[in-house]
């Protein structure tokens, strides 16, 4: 399966790429399968299930909501965000529908979105079944999805014209290992970067690529900008308060009062980074629009570093972008291909640990490093990650989510100019510590997996 840098970036909706993009993307998959086999006509009502994890936490993470707006041909991409709830609130105030963003039918919240909190589809736990009914009942349609992380959706049973098919592009630079990478850069003397380049060639031009990751790249600023102005408390019944806008005052003061002074705090650049990371998360459980990067638990990590990178490294510029989301979508596709980079399948190391592996990747290569310092940071990244559970408090990613990012970005700066200070070589090799993850993920309980079962979803009394 041939996968792009923007597999790995993609723009979408908070609060979840799980849980919110991919139920999103089915919902609609299923309604465009009903009006390109003709059968959207003869509709009269819909109905969604969600299994596993979306139907433990679907509720905290808008899953229902998500289904809701995909069934009205809404896509994660283009989601009015400052309308979405709206949306929904006026499709369970009507009672109705409009299938494909046209077609009208009776809408039963209770009845025709469902959420089973114990019951799972075989394949996967983020599963979900659509049914497509006819005035006598009788089933039209009908399909079960898979949302596999990072807002990636496979089709389950179905057969035909809405079938997921992995894409089997030939790459002149293939490698599902990073031991096979490394052996392409020592070969073809390029970097990591120039890997992925060569690759994404196949799909685009450059300048169409780089046009695409510098948008990829204002989304994620604009993201930390809304972050850093909206004031308030989270939604979700948690009642965590913004912490961004705060913070965000507290640092522009200091650095006005800093101009032409050398007694700066040495660790202001870390305060920063865990702004750039808390704006960016809380963005992401306000609902609002974010890069999922890899996913959208973990979307403030992947910022955070390039903020860090843009703001604090002299020279930074817009290559340097380029090339640092080339990186650490090259790692990003070693955890995706070998492992997962779900919570609900190999618990948080999934996904703050991938994320955090990728931004220390991404980062060492434009700090200069080799290909083999660049694989040492990403390794680094995801080694103090490994076994760390999936464990939202109430189902929302909120509590450990959003601090949990402010701390991996520290650790992924970390992790890089650890790595530039080495010759690249180390005892445990980033495929090693992959295979680790997915090990330990098989062995983690599923009260671990973003069910809200276990860990803080337990310990924490919900207020
Ligand atoms: S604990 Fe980690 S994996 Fe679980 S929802 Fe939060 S960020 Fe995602």
């Amino acid at each position: 399966m041939a996968l792009s840098v923007l597999d790995l970036f993609s723009i979408g909706i908070g609060p979840s790429s799980s849980h919110t993009v991919g139920p999103m993307r089915a919902a609609k998959q299923f309604t465009d399968g009903l009006e390109s086999s003709g059968q959207l006509a003869a509709t009269v009502r819909v109905q969604a299930e969600l299994f596993g994890s979306l139907g433990a936490t679907g509720r905290g993470h808008g899953s229902d909501k998500a289904v809701v707006l995909g069934l009205q041909g809404q896509s994660p991409e283009t989601v009015d965000t400052s309308t979405a709830d709206d949306q929904v609130a006026a499709a369970a105030l009507d009672a109705e529908l409009r299938i494909a963003g046209h077609h009208r039918v009776d809408f039963n919240w209770d009845e025709d979105v469902v959420l089973h909190r114990r019951k799972s589809l075989p394949a996967h736990p983020n599963g979900m079944t659509f049914r497509a009914l006819d005035h006598t009942g009788k089933v039209l349609r009908e399909r079960s999805y898979y949302s596999i992380g990072g807002g990636f959706v496979v089709d389950g049973d179905a057969s035909g014209s809405d079938k997921v098919v992995a894409d089997d592009t030939v790459l002149p630079y293939p490698f599902s290992t990073a031991d096979e990478l490394l052996a392409i850069c020592a070969r073809e003397d390029m970097s990591i970067s120039d890997v992925m380049l060569g690759n994404e060639l196949v799909w685009r031009s450059e300048a169409e690529l780089r046009e695409r990751l510098l948008q990829i790249w204002a989304v994620m600023r604009e993201c930390v900008d809304n972050g850093c102005a909206a004031e308030g408390i989270l939604p979700g019944g948690l009642n965590v308060r913004r912490r961004a806008p705060s913070l965000f005052k507290t640092l522009a003061a200091t650095d006005a009062g800093l101009q032409g002074s050398s007694s700066a705090d040495p660790l202001l650049a870390m305060e920063w980074v865990n702004l750039f990371a808390l704006a960016v998360n809380e963005e992401n459980a306000a609902g609002g629009r974010i890069v999922t990067a890899p996913t959208n638990g973990a979307a403030g990590i992947v910022p955070a570093v390039l903020h860090y990178y843009t703001k604090f490294v002299q020279g930074a510029d817009d290559d340097g972008v380029v090339r640092f989301l080339l990186a650490a979508a090259a790692v990003g596709i070693l955890f995706k291909i070998n492992a997962s980079i779900s919570g609900a399948e190999v618990g948080c190391q999934g996904e703050v640990g991938s994320a955090c592996s990728m931004a220390a990747a991404g980062l060492c290569e434009v700090l200069g490093g080799t290909p083999e310092q660049v694989e040492n940071a990403a390794e680094v990244g995801i080694e103090h990650n490994l076994g760390l559970t999936c464990d939202p408090v109430g189902g929302l990613v909120q509590i450990p989510c959003i601090e949990r990012n402010a701390i991996a970005s520290v650790k992924a700066i970390n992790a890089a100019r650890l790595a530039l200070h080495g010759d690249g070589s180390h005892k445990v090799s980033l495929d090693k510590a992959i295979k680790t993850m997915r090990e330990t993920g098989a062995d983690m309980k599923i009260k671990y997996k973003e069910t809200s079962r276990g860990g803080l979803a337990v310990n924490v009394v919900e207020c």
